[in-house]
């Protein structure tokens, strides 16, 4: 497995062939030292841009017409002189020189009109198609640039296909020959999945053959998909390590990394969580991120078992701009200081979340998100999971609203059931036709409920924190009967009407008329079930019932939780594993920043807000000898009690690491 370094900057190039002096400022001692000054250790630098320039003088494509220099070269061995890393960057369906030149090299969609930027757009970039010759000259440039420089590893960017797919006449020609069918949506996607994995099965080969200790990546492929198929299983092998762009302020938004990291850390490779420099996205001049949000994201990394990587881009005469490097540096040297806690530590989890998210489930990410917010709100300790991951890691599973299950993963989750695992299941996860999978449900399904929005109320034992009330429910769920014997933990309840033109009362939903015989949530042993798709109602209208009802039901469940603490619900606690002196010892990490929509485009973090004298237990094995807050080295007294850990943080200003060994 790849190790990389802690702390990478991924340094973006797009620069226009009009730009005339590129290059003129670059002073290669200046460079390294910049980025050695500011803690950074790794590097990806451009050979070739989306413009289709390359900035070495190649043979093969086309040097940008204003620079005078090799400046990939000068970039390499000024870094290595510094001991930095450096990978070679190569845009490879985004090629504006290539698009320029080879008409039948684009990508086309299946309206028939061009992929990508349209001839008059002033956004965006077009797509080359990785099914035509294109990947030939593509494949030359790779092998000059390994042949001609001593890098460390290549990162292929925009490795991908239009969506569902192309159908350009090379696509088209071998849709015909693998005998798929174009007009159909899920064949469209299955060809584009063929082209990219034989582009990276080239590309393996091929950067293998000239560097065998080269990291390879192809980003624009990490995605969520359930479908064994559709998903990462069977393409992992061509990545090295995974990098998750995720630029919280570019589009991503704060809930992109948190839920992509606790997926790809399952996956056992190295990780690295890369955002930006900038306020905004990438290419985002003069745009800098404030340092605590920096912060936050770089240490969010760290907290779920991923390196950093920060993206810029190089002002064209070639100067790295100071105030970025002094904002990176300032993180980076606090990233520095706690690396020695952080070096091949594993996170931990109790709950295993299935992903929903597939490209059958035109939800998208919703549900997942909202498990995901539900779950780290609560300081939960959970990783998203695939079919193929071993379910006895977890103490409970979770299928969060529309999980599709296939007759092996159900057979899978019975064993698992039946070996006492525990199971919470929302609306139509696993439901094959008219009913569920998994008899273990303790319902029968009848089909969609009659009345949207409906109303429930929460009984006890699942009633904690809840006021009994009928709470409004927006989103559609199912109606079920409960088998005889099934606890019920939640009723429905129905409004007089459905709201329409015929029949509406006041402003939105009318009121709740009376209780229905369906349930909204049950318990039957080791299951319990919710009917509503609770977790994407949440992501989408953020009632605290719906997240508290949730929080009852894993409560049910989930005896002897990995943690337990009074910290505000705008804190993150996770929870790694280290192997240290022949033992394991944890380290817990606390972070408490505050994402703010302060403008009506991104999220904002402009203060450290500290929280204090926060309770933890943490469940260990055994009485541990030592609790210390890091990288301070401070002794935190503890107790320990019934398998628990118990201490009390007094500040935590941002972030906070404790290690328990
Ligand atoms: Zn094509």
């Amino acid at each position: 497995m790849i190790e990389l370094p802690f702390r990478q900057v991924h340094l973006d190039f797009h620069t226009s062939p009009l730009i005339p002096d590129v290059g003129v400022d670059f002073d290669p001692e200046e460079f390294a030292k910049t980025l050695k000054d500011a803690y950074v250790n790794s590097i990806t630098v451009f050979a070739k841009c989306h413009h289709g320039m390359s900035y070495y003088p190649t043979k093969v494509g086309m040097v940008h017409p204003s620079l005078k220099r090799d400046l990939l070269g000068e970039m390499v061995e000024a870094c290595h002189r510094e001991g930095i890393r450096v990978c070679a960057y190569i845009s490879v369906v985004w090629d504006e020189y290539s698009a320029s030149k080879h008409a039948d090299w684009l990508q086309v969609n299946k309206d028939g009109t061009l992929a990508g930027r349209p001839p008059f757009g002033n956004r965006g970039w077009r797509f080359l198609c990785m099914n035509s010759p294109y990947v030939d000259y593509v494949a030359e440039q790779t092998e000059e640039v390994l042949k001609s420089y001593d890098v460390d590893g290549v990162f292929f960017d925009i490795v991908m296909q239009t969506f569902p797919g192309c159908v350009c006449n090379h696509c088209m020609d071998s849709m015909k020959k693998l005998g798929l069918n174009p007009e159909d949506d899920n064949d469209l996607y299955r060809h584009s999945l063929i082209v990219s994995r034989n582009f990276m099965d080239r590309m393996d080969k091929l950067v293998k053959s000239l560097n065998s200790d080269a990291s390879i990546f192809y980003n624009s492929r990490l995605r969520l998909e359930s479908d064994d198929e559709f998903g990462m299983r069977p393409e992992a092998d061509y990545f090295t390590h995974f990098e998750i762009e995720s630029l919280p302020s570019g589009g991503w938004g704060y809930n992109h990394f948190p839920l992509f990291v606790r997926y790809y850390q399952t996956l056992d490779k190295d990780l690295l969580g890369m955002t930006g420099r900038f306020h905004k996205s990438w290419a985002d001049f003069g745009g800098f991120k404030n340092n605590p949000a920096l912060e936050y994201e770089c240490f969010t990394m760290l907290s779920l078992g991923a390196k950093c990587s920060v993206g810029d881009q190089l002002h064209p005469r070639g100067k790295l701009d100071k105030t970025v490097y002094n904002l990176i540096g300032s993180v980076y040297k606090k990233v520095a200081e706690r690396e020695e806690w952080c070096e091949d530590a594993k996170p931990l989890s109790d709950i295993g979340v299935l992903i929903s998210s597939s490209f059958f489930n035109d939800w998208r990410t919703d549900s997942d998100e909202g498990a995901m917010r539900i779950l780290s709100e609560f300081h939960y300790q959970f990783s998203f999971i695939d079919s193929r991951e071993d379910l006895s890691k977890y103490k409970l599973i979770i299928t969060p609203d529309r999980v599709n299950m296939d007759e092996v993963l159900a057979e899978k989750l019975r064993k698992y059931l039946n070996g006492g695992g525990k199971l919470i299941t929302s609306y139509k996860s696993g439901l094959a036709g008219d009913k569920f999978i998994l008899d273990d449900l303790g319902v029968e399904y009848l089909g969609d409920s009659d009345y949207c929005p409906d109303y429930f109320r929460v009984l006890s034992p699942a009633d904690k924190e809840i006021e009994p009330a009928e709470y409004v429910m927006y989103e559609r769920g199912t109606k079920v009967q409960p088998i005889d014997g099934t606890q019920i933990l939640a009723e429905t309840y129905q409004p007089y009407f459905n709201r329409t033109w015929e029949h509406f009362s006041s402003h939105a939903q009318t009121p709740p008329d009376k209780k229905t015989p369906y349930p909204a949530a049950v318990r039957n042993d080791n299951v319990i079930y919710i009917s509503y798709p609770i977790f994407r109602a949440y992501i989408l209208n953020g009632n605290l019932v719906y997240k508290k009802l949730v929080r009852n039901c894993i409560d049910l469940l989930l005896d002897n939780p990995l943690t337990i603490d009074n910290a505000p619900s705008t804190a993150r606690i996770t929870v790694t594993s280290q192997h240290y002196n022949g033992k394991d010892r944890h380290i817990v990490h606390i972070l408490h920043y505050i994402p703010e929509r302060r403008c009506k485009s991104i999220d904002v973090i402009e203060d450290v807000i500290p929280i204090c004298n926060i309770n933890l237990k943490v469940r260990v094995d055994g009485s541990p000898s030592r609790c210390y807050l890091v990288p301070e080295k401070k002794e935190v007294n503890f107790v320990y009690n019934n398998g628990y850990v118990e201490f009390t943080v007094p500040e935590v200003n941002g972030y906070q690491m404790v290690v328990i060994e």
